[in-house]
């Protein structure tokens, strides 16, 4: 296997595409007798050995509940997961540890901050603003809230490229807006979002702004701080971490004035039947036992990336996203949708009078992994008039030889259907 193939100058390289793939075991499985080529990281991604042995090791030699026990264990646990909550504020770069809010993921991150939020500052006819890109988890908690308070949804509009349409934007906002809520990336089209733009303009008028990082973290990460985002929102296991875990990050002025959404044990300060007084951030949204494993294998997953680099990811997945955009577009009969000039490595498409799940499943045979369907986003498919795609989203420990095996198996698919 090749050792690089990025024209890109001066990228660190740590480590060859082969020792990266070894860090993955899942990766030397065989599926039906094939060598697996896994390209469905948008759903969720593949582990390195550091993160399965820091689950192992949680469980096999420190394992306590964490915050609770008079003990070694608890006491180790307890300081591990704290170590995570610091990984995580680094890794963003959030002003205050007490800013990182685990919970099960950017689904119960949105509708954390949905609730809350909604609960505090939402009334009727108030407006609030996602864009026609979003997944189900960045639409639905706002519907639900809509629905509790009377207020609006609006949304933003989507070019034929599958761009926001900023301009559009622009005419949405008004006094009436209590909050924007955008996704970074598009998981079903790979569009990069231009959250920077979005979030300058809401802040013009005082509205706070909510960014789904669910697909961007892995690919383009961020700087909250200097995006000056108001919440953000993630999920452990795609970028590389255990299931289960998310992150909520908000400004500190936010979860102060915040109400918690969910009462129980470790988020209190004093209960009584008459009146309970709330913990102090972050655990006042921290109810019941976190998963303090998966925190602790999330922040040996941004470890992990870190030792990549960013650098060297960026430039990695560009080089792929290039490459299978050039492989695939030669296919005749093969149309891919999301054409925006700003993408992550992701590549939504259909061929030509064959089903999108017949070619996933002929893929599937063949060992490739992609997805198909409406990825959560019907809105999205609906507004590019389509029943859903087949959608192969790459990253860096993918290949270029992996690009080719698929383009391989769409001309096979092509073949068994002419
Ligand atoms: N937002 C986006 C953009 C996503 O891609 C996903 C997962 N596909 C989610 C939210 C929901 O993430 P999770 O299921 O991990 O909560």
């Amino acid at each position: 296997m090749p050792v690089v193939w990025l024209n890109v100058d001066k990228i660190i390289q740590v480590k060859t595409i082969s020792e990266i793939r070894a860090d993955f075991p899942i990766l030397a499985t065989k599926v039906y007798g094939k060598p697996l080529i896994y390209f469905d990281n948008g759903a969720t991604t593949q582990k390195p050995e550091i993160v399965l042995n820091t689950l192992s090791e949680v469980y096999r030699n420190f394992n306590g509940n964490i915050h609770r026990g008079a003990h070694a264990l608890s006491d180790r646990s307890s300081e591990e997961y704290e170590n995570a909550r610091e990984k995580v504020r680094s890794f963003i770069n959030a002003e205050k540890k007490e800013e990182i809010i685990f919970t099960s993921g950017t689904t119960g991150s949105i509708n954390a901050v949905a609730f809350s939020f909604g609960e505090k500052f939402i009334r009727k006819d108030d407006e609030i603003i996602v864009s026609g890109l979003e997944h189900h988890a960045n639409i639905v908690p706002w519907q639900m809230l809509c629905e509790r308070k009377g207020s609006k949804l609006k949304v933003i509009p989507v070019n034929d490229e599958g761009e926001i349409i900023l301009e559009e934007y622009y005419k949405l906002l008004n006094r009436k807006t209590k909050i924007v809520a955008v996704t970074q990336v598009s998981n079903a089209l790979g569009t990069i979002v231009p959250v920077k733009e979005i979030t300058e303009a809401a802040h013009s008028l005082d509205i706070p702004v909510l960014i789904d990082g669910a697909q961007g973290i892995q690919h383009a990460g961020t700087d909250v701080r200097k995006c000056d985002f108001d919440f953000y929102v993630f999920s452990g296991h795609k970028i590389y971490g255990p299931a289960g875990i998310g992150v909520l990050y908000g400004k500190e002025k936010w979860l102060t004035e915040l109400p918690p959404y969910q009462g129980g044990g470790d988020m209190v300060e004093k209960v009584t039947f008459e009146k309970t007084t709330y913990g102090a951030l972050p655990l006042k949204f921290e109810a019941g036992t976190m998963n303090y494993p998966s925190a602790i294998g999330l922040a040996a997953a941004i470890d992990y990336v870190l030792s990549i680099g960013r650098d060297y990811i960026s430039a990695m997945e560009n080089d792929l996203l290039n490459y299978a955009t050039n492989v695939l577009s030669g296919i005749r009969g093969l149309k891919i949708f999301g054409n925006s000039e700003k993408k992550i490595s992701t590549i939504s498409f259909l061929l030509d009078g064959i089903h999108m799940y017949d070619t996933g499943m002929i893929l599937d045979k063949l060992g490739i992994a992609v997805r198909t369907g409406t990825h959560c986003a019907q809105p999205i498919m609906d507004r590019m008039g389509l029943d859903g795609t087949v959608r192969a989203s790459m990253c860096f420990y993918n290949t270029r030889e992996e690009i080719d095996a698929l383009g391989m198996g769409i001309e096979k698919v092509i073949k068994m259907f002419s």
